[in-house]
């Protein structure tokens, strides 16, 4: 046999000297990880023995925890599918340590609170909360068992032994001086009650060994007794509303998602007919924190008949749905189904499909009956909702109603308008709605280009999200009225459109032919950036802002697009001048005195970099710019 001592991985380290010094999680939440960590084992036990004729059908599945209070033990065992030593390696002892950098970022962001440990996949180590030593023994069917011994500190040592046990693990912990209440019966019945009651398998609570029969102590009376069945084993989804209370229902929500916040919302879906099925689903209070990642986990617990079939699901919800939490049980699946099936499979469609209906009309619930919860939910998943405008094409039209952008009458970004209010207080002359792509809040804001929409009193809608730039590619009109960026193409908002000419082009204005010498010099010295160089209509303190053409990429769009993938090819803008603006005043009178004036030239770049600073591009030459502006500075 041989024995290795390992160190711990830095990360792990870290991690365990954070759980084990955490001084204000709840140190109950290791039990239910445990459970869950039992649970799940089983499950999976009981699902192999189903596919695979070779092995046992349906044993006596149960969790087994046995406190001793002489030895300060706590043992948490189970007949489920048991790890070999590889697996104790990689699962246990490494750990996924990409869970365990993710968690441990998360803390030091102290955006979440330690009880998450679960969401992170380092569940297990939440038994250092309360233990100072951890000793795991483990057989699968087929392999040597393993032990496993660590005191959470430096390092862990593992071990293959030639004893002969059945499979599963059990988990001893040596309780913490401090922390002996995790010995007391009670204690333990009201943690497994409070997160584990619907766990499908008995949680037997065994006597403790070490409360002598003669005691004549009354309240130890009833600890040395019997082993006592502590959950109620009852799926909790199939439960009537009767029979469940907001508490039941909101501890297995913290249950399934790891979660130590309620949901704010719960749905239940009970199906009848073609396809029949019963779900539980929450929708978070909090996001995921993972949400956004491509391999989060994502995806609801899925049972046919009463069998566990997987969790992290994906077919079962469209992935802008993916933070929605909770249990779907199908009759109508074979029991033997794979993971693969899932995939193409006529059922998990059609439920799918009442499922996604469902979480919309709750959420429509939400905005109609709980404005407080609702704009919580759109600070969460908002952006989710818009990847669902965007992509669920048979839902668009609900979804649109629910996604919401900040916009000229916001005083900052808490508080977005829906497209819905945005039409309703629309002037009547306004006949478009109108948005201006930033990235933040106060780029927009200050945009020049919304100049001309305040003169008219016009609401301009802030997209500022980088998903709102595809939002707006799939939603090109709302209400009959069509979504217009408001830096690209001439704006006509006056309605004073220009005369064209016999070829259909715009004819000159008396300002344009004034502006002449100007417009020609600016063409020709920003040839390779600048498409054209044409007097605006849209600004009114400002001297000149760049917009795009009528079918190119805004700004914002470009940098998006940029993020996305690395070749996009460059568009030329269009510059705009306020004719009215001293600036351009004389520059103009520059241009038509001497078109090589030194100054000339300095203005015209100078120009150009207010313009690009104000839409939020990077300067091209920022070392030059600041010495104009000096230059200016000392005049
Ligand atoms: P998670 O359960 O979220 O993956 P944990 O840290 O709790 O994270 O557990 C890590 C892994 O260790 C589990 O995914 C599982 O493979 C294995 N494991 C933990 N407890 C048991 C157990 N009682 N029986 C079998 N495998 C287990």
């Amino acid at each position: 046999m041989t024995t290795k001592t390992r160190k711990f991985k830095t990360e792990v380290s870290e991690l365990l000297d954070l759980v084990i010094n955490s001084l204000y999680s709840k140190k109950e939440v290791f039990l239910r990880e445990l459970i869950s960590n039992a649970s799940d084992a089983i499950d999976r036990a009981r699902f192999e023995s189903l596919t695979d004729n070779s092995q046992a059908n349906d044993e006596p599945y149960k969790i087994i925890i046995t406190p001793n209070k002489e030895a300060k033990t706590l043992v948490v065992a189970d007949n489920g599918i048991g790890m070999s030593l590889q697996e104790v390696e990689d699962n246990i002892g490494t750990v996924a340590s990409s869970g365990t950098r993710k968690f441990l970022k998360a803390m030091k962001d102290k955006a979440n609170a330690p009880e998450l440990i679960g969401q992170f996949g380092v569940g297990f180590y939440a038994a250092f909360m309360v233990a100072d030593e951890v000793e795991l023994k483990t057989r699968k069917r087929g392999e040597s068992a393993v032990t496993w011994i660590s005191d959470g500190k430096e390092s862990y040592r593992v071990e293959e032994i030639s004893e002969d046990i059945p499979h599963g693990t059990e988990i001893t912990l040596h309780i913490r001086e401090d922390m002996t209440e995790f010995l007391d019966p009670w204690t333990i019945r009201e943690i497994v009650r409070k997160y584990s009651d619907y766990i499908q398998y008995p949680i037997v609570l065994m006597g403790d060994p070490s409360i002598k029969k003669d005691t004549d102590k009354k309240d130890t009376e009833k600890d040395k007794g019997e082993p006592e069945t502590l959950n109620s084993m009852k799926a909790i989804w199939k439960r009537s509303k009767d029979e469940t209370t907001d508490d039941d229902l909101n501890n297995f929500y913290k249950h399934i998602a790891h979660d130590s916040e309620n949901p704010l919302s719960t749905i239940r879906v009970s199906a009848e007919g073609a396809t029949e099925f019963s779900a539980l689903l929450f929708i978070p209070t909090i996001a995921p924190f993972d949400m956004y990642h491509a391999n989060a986990k994502q995806g609801l617990h899925l049972y046919a008949r009463n069998v566990f079939i997987g969790d992290d699901i994906k077919e079962l919800l469209p992935r802008y749905l993916s933070f929605v939490r909770g249990v779907v049980e199908s009759s109508d699946l074979p029991l033997n189904v794979s993971r693969e099936m899932l995939q193409d499979d006529a059922v998990i469609r059609r439920i799918r499909k009442v499922l996604v209906g469902k979480i919309i009309s709750n959420i429509e619930d939400i905005k109609k009956n709980r404005a407080e919860d609702f704009a919580k939910f759109n600070r969460q998943f908002g952006r989710m909702i818009k990847e669902g405008v965007q992509g669920d094409w048979e839902n668009h039209d609900k979804l649109k109603e629910l996604i919401s952008f900040p916009s000229t009458l916001s005083d900052d970004e808490t508080k977005p308008v829906s497209l819905r209010e945005y039409v309703d207080r629309m002037p009547s002359s306004q006949k478009e709605i109108y948005y201006i792509s930033a990235d933040t809040f106060s780029t927009a804001k200050s945009s020049p280009i919304l100049e001309v929409f305040a003169r008219h009193g016009y609401e301009v809608l802030f997209f500022i999200d980088p998903i709102d730039e595809f939002v707006a590619q799939r939603l090109t009109e709302y209400d009959g009225r069509k979504l217009r960026a408001a830096d690209r193409g001439e704006l006509d908002l006056d309605g004073s459109e220009k005369k064209k000419n016999a070829e259909g082009k715009p004819e000159l204005t008396e300002a344009d032919k004034e502006f002449k010498p100007l417009t020609d010099y600016l063409s020709e010295r920003f040839k390779d950036d600048i498409k054209t160089v044409r007097l605006s209509s849209r600004l009114t303190d400002s001297a000149s802002c760049l917009v795009a053409d009528e079918y190119g990429y805004s700004a914002h769009m470009e940098r998006v697009l940029k993020a996305f993938n690395e070749d996009v090819p460059k568009s030329l803008r269009i510059m705009e001048l306020n004719p009215n603006h001293p600036v351009t005043r004389k520059m103009l009178e520059l241009a038509s005195a001497d078109i090589s004036s030194e100054s000339l030239a300095d203005y015209a770049d100078l120009l150009l970099g207010q313009a690009r600073l104000a839409e939020g591009t990077p300067l091209e030459n920022p070392s030059r710019f600041n010495k104009l502006v000096s230059k200016l500075m000392v005049v």
